[in-house]
């Protein structure tokens, strides 16, 4: 059921909604769950229609952004709310590599999207997706990387903007939200908290397009882009294993999404992917349904420093458990004190400076090598989703000055001798 966008004669290639549980079908409107069975709703596409038109070529000739596979996303506008997201270095990291004891490790280093975290993505998706389904006020409720994102997306638009945030974020991630002329909301909670607010707020507010509530479907697809991108710099080949920290679980299960999607429209050859979840021992829900082989996921309260990745009661967590389980992957947790290490070590021998999140995802790496999950010789990719400028607070107590000297030279002589 293609249907062609009149005023840019685009056509598109998703069919509507389904229910990830019952498999009922939906058209594609601002709709998230089940009538049904509640189960959560996801965007189907027809991949014989892509695979007929999308090809390789195709792709290189698009834009250097996430849109260049806009025919694998849900939106029919010509008209994209797009910062530049996407579009990431691949960075073949033979230092870390060697470091930790692996022959092929490459870094997805999303911290270099415009608003410094891979929430880009899933927000230049699902703002463009609101923005045509006709909503004018969009919604969110945040751990920090989606406020900055949505309210700088919305400040592009020109739509009118309510981020609700716990009120204990990095003053990084409220002061980056807060310059775009968002309405910032700090509550006194948890993101558990702000997440039942936001969903009361969805059926108080039903014009309001709530980006990870009744547009999630939508949000969850700019995920997806990850994996294609991974394919596409890897020569449009699948990598063997894949390391991705996990906060709601919807990125983990997006990324398997993807690379199953480019092998349904045959721009890859199957390939077996292995992925692995990364999560804070203080917030980890998933990684200890994982460890407890339980197929429940227990609610905690986060207490950590990666508060990108604190969600207690993850949306997708068991769908995340799945996929780890499937591909015959793994799913740890580790310390704060390791993912301060594990921002260090990145930063030391990739140049690249990650948040906290990026810490859970090196650190958890490092630890699935020394368990045997990682083999040394496979081609690993690690999802470094989050710029260490927005948690500058996690490391300064751990770094700073080598030496503090007078401006002399004998000063500095004596410093460097004395070591
Ligand atoms: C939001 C976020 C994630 C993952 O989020 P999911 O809810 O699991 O999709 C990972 N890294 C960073 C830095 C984030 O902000
Ligand atoms: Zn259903």
């Amino acid at each position: 059921m293609n249907f062609i966008e009149e005023n840019f004669n685009k056509e598109v290639y998703y069919t509507g909604l389904r229910c990830r549980e019952c498999s009922r079908t939906y058209p594609a409107e601002a709709l998230y769950f089940c009538d049904f069975c509640f189960g959560p709703l996801e965007v189907v596409y027809d991949y014989e229609a892509i695979a007929g038109k999308v090809t390789k070529q195709s792709i290189a000739a698009g834009p250097q952004s996430m849109w260049r596979y806009r025919d694998l996303l849900p939106v029919a506008s010509g008209s994209l709310i797009d910062l530049g997201a996407g579009f990431t270095p691949l960075v073949k990291a033979d230092r870390l590599g060697a470091e930790l004891g692996l022959k092929q490790l490459w870094i997805k280093d999303d911290t270099v999207n415009p608003s410094g975290s891979f929430k880009d993505r899933v927000v230049s998706v699902s703002l463009t997706k609101a923005r045509e389904l006709g909503f004018k006020v969009v919604a969110c409720a945040s751990t920090g990387n989606l406020a900055n994102s949505v309210a700088a997306h919305a400040a592009r638009a020109g739509m009118e903007c309510y981020i609700f945030i716990p009120n204990d974020l990095e003053e990084a991630k409220v002061v980056t939200t807060a310059v775009y002329g968002a309405n910032l909301i700090a509550v006194e909670g948890t993101y558990d908290d702000v997440n039942r607010l936001c969903a009361e707020l969805t059926s108080e507010r039903p014009s309001w397009a709530f980006v990870n509530v009744n547009i999630r479907p939508y949000y969850a697809e700019g995920s997806k882009t990850l994996a294609f991108e991974v394919a596409e710099q890897l020569g449009w080949r699948l990598p063997d294993h894949v390391v991705v920290p996990i906060a709601s679980g919807s990125q983990l299960t997006k990324i398997h999404k993807g690379f199953e999607e480019l092998v349904n429209v045959k721009l890859v050859e199957p390939h077996p992917v292995r992925i692995s979840g990364a999560q804070a021992v203080g917030c980890a829900p998933v990684a200890n349904a994982f460890s407890d082989q339980s197929d429940y996921i227990h609610p905690v309260k986060p207490s950590t420093i990666a508060k990108s990745l604190a969600i207690g009661n993850p949306a997708d967590g068991i769908y995340a458990l799945d996929v780890v389980r499937k591909s015959g992957g793994s799913c740890l947790a580790v310390t704060d004190t390791e993912i301060v290490e594990g921002i260090r070590l990145l930063a030391a021998t990739t140049g690249i400076f990650a948040e906290t999140a990026g810490g859970v995802t090196i650190a958890t790496l490092d630890k699935l090598v020394s368990q045997g999950v990682v083999r040394p010789e496979e081609n690993v990719v690690v999802m470094v989703t989050g710029n260490g400028l927005k948690t500058i607070e996690a490391l300064a107590p751990y770094v700073g000055p080598t030496f503090n000297i007078p401006p002399t030279l004998e000063a500095f002589e004596a410093a460097v001798t004395e070591g």
